[in-house]
């Protein structure tokens, strides 16, 4: 038995995960095994499996099968709100091996795991709520004897991929509301981070969900992603990972025409004016460049600070940073954990050497605990940064932060909207006009005004520019999967056309 505040150990057994085909696990004979190591231990954690063309096809016509029998299609929004509340709590009877697996595979910190399994669960409560309050409109306006609806239906079979750094909670905004509109899944999570989606599968099952609704084929996107992307028999994608692979899947899904949600990357500005709480906005400003150690799409990693505070805040900043806990993501005190792969490893040691090199003044490296081996990067902050060096434009996926100071309200919405993404941006100010200012001026689909990274799933998550197309979560996540038809009811004598 362990409490909360324990170090755990690393596990000696590893599971060996099957794919999720109609309810049941698909024996693992004949096909690729895909070990799993611990980016902060080395250590093999989990085992999956390398779903193949004929895997897709299959969980395909299974989820088309179910979503034209109508097992799921058909019952009432409070059945299918049975199945979500259950499976919220099944998810809470859970949590610890799925926070656990969670930690393994993806190296971010324990506490962190736990928050997001539990968050996890709550969204599921509230997509409940959302299969039940999805409704069309109607018209009485259109004369005595004719009347209008416009109902919302599911739009059929979706495909379901999802990224490394939040594996669970990213399928936590994207499925329940999927099943809430009353589609059926055919999932395709990231190769590194398969185990909690698999044990998702597991766990609707369980809550009741008919079989075929939900179906997974683990393995690598340039098989099972593409497979899907090409696929004429899935009617709506929802994509979630880099702006590069999202262009692809949008050209793929060219050949039926399927409706994309698309959730990319970001290079995401937080904006500090000099009337700031400036204590507030430097934890601020830390939190969003090392949560999840930057792995975070919508992570600030541009700091745009007032000139006359930019020194003052540079010092206050570097003084906090030394304060923050990075370490093994097992270690319920560590803060920022380990980078999930060699390669992200290497991408951002690579932009850290960039920067040195065009000329932008590396303020700090942070700290690392000297007895921490793997994966690490120590947080990393750049300052006299220009938009036009690399740090500044791309976006890099660590603990990295670019300082660009501005001296006016026009010229900080400016240097915040010089990117091709928009996915977030963060003000901090007291100033109301300064913080409408940037709200209105910057083009992001997330705003965050003395805050950043918080919310629930009331509010809609998307991005602008090439962060991507739709919106997940909130009303607006439920009302993506359905399509809309409109219907005319005549219900009077019909005047005649031919007389
Ligand atoms: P990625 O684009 O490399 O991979 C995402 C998913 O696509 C994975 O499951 C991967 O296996 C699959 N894939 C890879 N090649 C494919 C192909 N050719 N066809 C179809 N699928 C393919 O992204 P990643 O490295 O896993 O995640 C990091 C990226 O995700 C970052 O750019 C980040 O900003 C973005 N992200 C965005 C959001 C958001 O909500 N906007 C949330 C989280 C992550």
């Amino acid at each position: 038995m362990t409490t909360n505040t324990q170090k755990l150990s690393l596990p000696e057994n590893p599971r060996h995960f099957g794919l999720y085909i109609n309810g049941r696990w698909v024996e693992t004979a004949g096909r690729k095994v895909m070990e799993r190591y611990s980016p902060a231990h080395g250590v093999l954690v989990t085992k999956t499996t390398g779903g193949t063309e004929k895997d897709v096809n299959e969980a395909v016509a299974v989820a088309r099968k179910a979503f034209e029998n109508r097992s799921w299609a058909g019952l009432s929004g409070q059945q299918r709100a049975d199945v979500l509340l259950k499976a919220a709590n099944l998810i809470r009877d859970r949590a610890e091996e799925l926070a656990v697996l969670e930690t393994l595979e993806t190296g971010k910190p324990i506490t962190q795991s736990r928050g997001e399994i539990q968050a996890s669960a709550g969204i599921y409560e509230y997509a409940a709520g959302a299969a039940r309050m999805l409704h069309g409109d109607s018209f009485n306006n259109l004369g005595d004897n004719v009347f209008g609806l416009v109902t919302r239906e599911p739009i059929g079979v979706v495909g379901l991929i999802t990224p490394w750094n939040f594996p669970f909670f990213i399928l936590s905004e994207r499925l329940p509301f999927i099943l809430a509109s009353g589609c059926t899944v055919v999932a395709k999570p990231s190769d590194l981070t398969s185990a909690t989606t698999l044990i998702m599968a597991e766990i609707l099952t369980q809550a009741g969900l008919p079989d075929g609704v939900f179906n997974v084929v683990t393995g690598a996107g340039s098989v099972v992603g593409e497979v899907l992307s090409h696929h004429p028999d899935i009617d709506m994608l929802s994509f979630t990972g880099s702006t590069s692979v999202g262009k692809r899947v949008l050209a793929a899904s060219a050949g039926n025409f399927k409706k994309l949600s698309l959730e990319l990357g970001g290079k995401n500005p937080h904006v500090v004016f000099a009337d700031a709480r400036l204590e507030e906005a430097v934890d601020g400003v830390i939190f969003g460049f090392c949560f999840n150690a930057g792995q975070c799409c919508v992570g600030g990693s541009r700091l745009l600070v007032e000139k006359s505070i930019q020194a003052e805040f540079e010092h206050l900043l570097i003084e906090k940073l030394g304060r923050l806990r990075v370490g093994d993501p097992l270690d319920p005190e560590t803060q920022v954990g380990a980078i999930v792969s060699d390669k992200q490893h290497e991408t951002i040691c690579d932009y850290i050497e960039r920067g040195t090199k065009q000329g932008a003044r590396l303020l700090t490296q942070g700290t690392v605990s000297a007895t921490v081996k793997g994966l690490f990067v120590q947080p990393t902050i750049f300052s006299d940064v220009t938009s036009e060096m690399d740090i500044a434009t791309d976006e890099i996926f660590g603990p990295v932060l670019s300082i660009l100071p501005f001296e006016t309200v026009n010229e900080a919405i400016t240097i915040a909207n010089t990117t091709i993404y928009g996915l977030s941006a963060t003000i901090w100010t007291q100033n109301l006009s300064h913080a409408m200012d940037a709200v209105r001026g910057i083009r992001a689909g997330r705003v965050w005004v003395n805050t950043t990274i918080s919310g629930g799933p009331e509010l809609p998550a998307g991005g602008f520019k090439q962060s991507g197309i739709g919106r997940e979560t909130g009303i607006y996540g439920v009302e993506e999967y359905t399509e809309i038809k409109a219907t005319h009811i005549a219900f009077g004598p019909r005047t005649p056309w031919v007389s």
